[in-house]
């Protein structure tokens, strides 16, 4: 498998000359299973408009072309880049779409096609000229077809967010997008008028037995992308609850989890070039005496799986 970083950054593009070494290009990461002939896109931020212009590059006119499209939840960071994916307006492409259900009453083909409609886009979801199929996930496993597996996994985020494990001849790629730590709901406070020792007991056992199953979820990872768009020190003092991780809880969970690498991700719209080469001098480079590779993504960055 080869894969390659097209969008890190996190929440909103972030062009300008302070950002140009990391890319300030949102969500998305494009995954090939070379001996298949196999293309997998995790999300669809404004990365994913450039990968679609070389996708159409690459190919002679009249060859078809296939992807599937895994989003790990819809908010905008992670699907604005969809109306600008070239290969939606081709005949010939045929495009399977993923993704988690995440407004109750809509599918998720009006939910990433509410964007192509006059209001916000010049051309409706109805003139898109490719063959387009939406399969809803849920929290499970799916056979891919030609050996290919996939692991899904809730995650913890305002919105409801998978992480992915794909799986191909003993390699494992594992996702985890938009995610902070599991954590007590309740009151652990004697003092607040609303603890409940029951309540704060169980809080404790299911935020524990969640972060448990991540560990899982990610082990033995031949590499994992995870968010990082918060350092310690920003989520104690302000983020908590935001749905997002801070760098170091994501190297633990990976140095834990027994992963070879880990790809930092997300990367927060107002972290310069100079702000992450200074986090990843403070962070990365203690992988020489260790057994996982902690490295910051960078949009263009290849890895060899
Ligand atoms: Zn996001
Ligand atoms: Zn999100």
């Amino acid at each position: 498998m080869k894969l390659k970083f097209w969008g890190v950054r996190g929440s909103i593009p972030s062009p300008g000359a302070e950002f140009v070494k990391y890319g300030g290009n949102t969500l998305c990461v494009e995954l090939c299973i070379e001996d298949l002939d196999r293309r997998i896109i995790i999300d669809a931020g404004s990365g994913i408009r450039l990968l679609g212009n070389e996708l159409m590059c690459k190919k002679a006119p009249a060859e078809s072309l296939r992807a599937d499209i895994f989003l790990t939840h819809t908010h905008l960071d992670h699907i604005l880049g969809f109306p600008f994916f070239t290969p939606i307006f081709q005949k010939n492409a045929r495009l399977n779409i993923y993704g988690p259900v995440t407004c109750e009453d809509d599918s998720l083909e009006a939910v990433l096609g509410g964007q192509l409609s006059y209001r916000y886009f010049p051309i409706r979801q109805a003139e898109l000229a490719a063959t387009i199929d939406y399969i809803n996930l849920k929290e499970g496993e799916y056979d891919l077809g030609d050996g290919l597996q996939l692991t899904t996994k809730y995650l913890n985020h305002p919105l409801l967010c998978l992480g992915f494990r794909f799986e191909y001849n003993g390699k494992i790629c594992c996702t985890a997008y938009d995610t902070e730590p599991f954590q007590n709901l309740f009151t652990t406070d004697p003092h607040d008028p609303s603890f409940d020792p029951l309540m704060a007991h169980e809080g404790a056992a299911a935020a524990r037995d969640e972060n448990l199953r991540l560990k899982k979820f990610f082990s033995g990872a031949d590499l994992l992308i995870h968010d990082a768009q918060f350092t310690q020190q920003e989520y104690d003092n302000a983020k908590r609850g935001w749905g997002h991780s801070p760098l170091e809880y994501a190297i633990q969970t990976a140095l834990r989890s027994q992963v070879s690498r880990l790809a930092l991700f997300h990367h927060d719209p107002m972290r310069t070039d100079a702000q992450l080469d200074q986090l990843a001098h403070m962070h990365c480079d203690f992988q020489a005496s260790d057994s996982t590779e902690v490295f910051f993504a960078r949009e263009g960055m290849v890895v060899e799986l």
